[in-house]
């Protein structure tokens, strides 16, 4: 029987993939309504704002700007009327255990450093970034671009990938090239960005590097949430529609032909559709929203299964003083990397020690803090909640260890200048934005998870549902989370046509 309802498009949750997908259905002819849970959107990548503090509660690196600006030329609007994209330098800062550092930048400046550091490397580094441009090729024009609807269109992918070792991990690849332990860390921690192992995540992910080397780190001027917001101007200027506050507690599905008829909210509306994309947790959209029994691929065994992501435990803070030392962005290594990893994805234990990702966006934009003060956040990977830590109890003795570390060892007398404080736990994760287990980047970029292998953007379930976001291909960080709302649409304009050339 033929859908009559597919004017009507539903997304449920208003992350980067669901808002890629709504901009680019409603440009096409699309009434796209967009449903949002909390009371903003963005997702990850929302706001806070206290006493003249604004942080971004997620990602801070994009790259690269295509990923961006294509957005808002397929919209057929200038993307420079809407965010500002500027380069950060250094790219970021990476501080050993042992209180040296060693700046990411350009070829030469990483170059300059290797050649102090460790010599013999130097050559190991250059053939290593040789073979990141094909990886590139591979995993960023070639892979992420495929909608993996079949075992096929992964099968030929299949010799480049052995071609380019993509059976060894990121670490795996890196140590193969050189030698010296920091350098090592330096250039393979990469996949934590995207909830990735660096002793198991697929090589193919080395292309974040050749990314960051070739487009440089790329900031929104003002931060990343100025770009949620671009998103949503865009979108509403093109007559969509936002409804916040709005969980949506059900998929309805026709017993008989297994097609989607609409979604019902937690307060009880009903919004009929032929075509729902879900932007929610993929684990949850399936285990929680969609009954059992229409359910044969993707089952609750499968989530249960599945390797996710890490968690992360996430501190804003600001204070009342500067530290004009500090660069934008900066990874503070601990004094375990192998074994603090290992605690994370396999034991799922807190130890005594940690990593850090510190963010300063007031050195970039200074604005985002009341004059003299400075804008922070600390971002530590920890385990998700297989773990079985309550966080509740945990969040403060938690945030007072990474707080004084940082007063100790980074920012000098910090705990006299705290401004303002927040908190947000992988128990959080699993309460606010639905993420199952409290997985921070969804399923890990393992190769068994990634292409043909990751949950389809088209469902394989249900007819008329479809899936964007970091849970489907081709999987987390802002430009592949876009780029599945690309490739979603695409694939409902090849099921559907697009109702504005009709
Ligand atoms: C701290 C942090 C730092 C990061 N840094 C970077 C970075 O620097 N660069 C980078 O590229 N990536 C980064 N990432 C990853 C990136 O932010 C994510 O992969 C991406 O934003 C995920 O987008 P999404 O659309 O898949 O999901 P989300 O952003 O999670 O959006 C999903 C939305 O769905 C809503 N929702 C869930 N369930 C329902 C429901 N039942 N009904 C209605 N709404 C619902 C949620 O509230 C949420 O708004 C970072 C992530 C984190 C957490």
């Amino acid at each position: 029987m033929t859908p009559k309802n597919t004017q009507n498009i539903v997304i449920i949750g208003g992350g980067f993939g669901g808002l890629s997908a709504a901009v680019r259905l409603q440009a096409n002819g699309y009434n796209v309504t967009v449903l949002e849970k909390r009371n903003q959107l963005g997702g990850r990548a929302g706001l806070i704002e206290r006493k003249g503090f604004r942080f971004d509660t997620g990602p801070t690196i994009i790259t690269p700007p295509s990923v961006v600006e294509d957005i808002f030329l397929e919209a057929g609007r200038d993307p420079q009327d809407y965010v500002e994209l500027v380069s950060i330098h250094p790219h970021y800062r990476l501080h050993y255990a042992d209180g040296t550092h060693f700046d990411i930048g350009t070829f030469e400046e990483v170059a300059q450093q290797i050649q102090q550091l460790s010599p013999n490397d130097l050559k190991g580094y250059q053939k290593w970034l040789e073979i990141l441009e094909p990886i590139y090729k591979l995993g960023f024009e070639k892979f992420a671009n495929t909608p993996f609807d079949s075992l096929w269109s992964m099968a030929k992918i299949v010799p480049s990938a052995i071609r380019l070792k993509s059976y060894k991990s990121v670490y795996g690849l890196v140590a193969s090239y050189m030698k010296n332990e920091k350098l090592r860390m330096a250039f393979s921690f990469v996949p934590l960005f995207i909830g990735g192992n660096p002793f198991t995540t697929t090589s193919v992910y080395s292309l974040i590097a050749y990314l960051e080397n070739k487009y440089g780190m790329l900031w929104v001027r003002g931060g990343t949430h100025r770009f949620v917001e671009a998103l949503e101007k865009l979108y509403l200027e093109l007559g969509g529609t936002i409804k916040l506050n709005s969980e949506v507690t059900k998929i309805e599905v026709d017993e008989k032909d297994r097609r989607v008829t609409g979604v019902f909210t937690a307060s009880g509306d009903h919004f009929p559709t032929n075509i729902v994309i879900s932007n929610a947790d993929v684990a949850m959209t399936y285990m929680k929203l969609i009954d059992k029994r229409f359910r044969r691929k993707n089952t609750d065994r499968r989530f249960k299964k599945a390797n996710f992501s890490m968690s992360l435990f996430m501190v804003y803070f600001g204070t009342k003083k500067k530290y004009p030392d500090m660069p934008h962005h900066n990874v503070i290594f601990g004094p375990r990397y192998k074994e603090l990893i290992k605690d994370i994805f396999d034991r799922h234990i807190l130890p005594d020690d940690f990593s850090i990702y510190l963010h300063v966006p007031t050195r970039t934009d200074p604005e985002l803090a009341p004059p003299g003060c400075e804008t922070f956040y600390a971002c530590v990977p920890v385990t998700h909640q297989d773990s079985g830590i309550d966080w509740e109890e945990m969040k403060e003795p938690f945030k007072n260890r990474i707080l004084q570390y940082l007063n100790d060892h980074y920012l000098p007398d910090l705990l006299n200048n705290l401004e303002v404080c927040e908190v947000f736990t992988p128990q959080d994760f699993e309460k606010e934005l639905n993420a199952y287990k409290g997985n921070a980047f969804q399923l890990q970029p393992l190769m068994t998870q990634s292409g043909w292998f990751r949950p389809h953007n088209r469902s394989r379930d249900i007819k008329g549902l479809y899936i964007v976001g970091a849970g489907t291909h081709p999987g987390a960080g802002v430009p592949s989370v876009l780029l599945s709302g690309k490739i979603t649409s695409e694939i409902i304009f090849s099921d559907y046509g697009k109702p504005s050339i009709e």
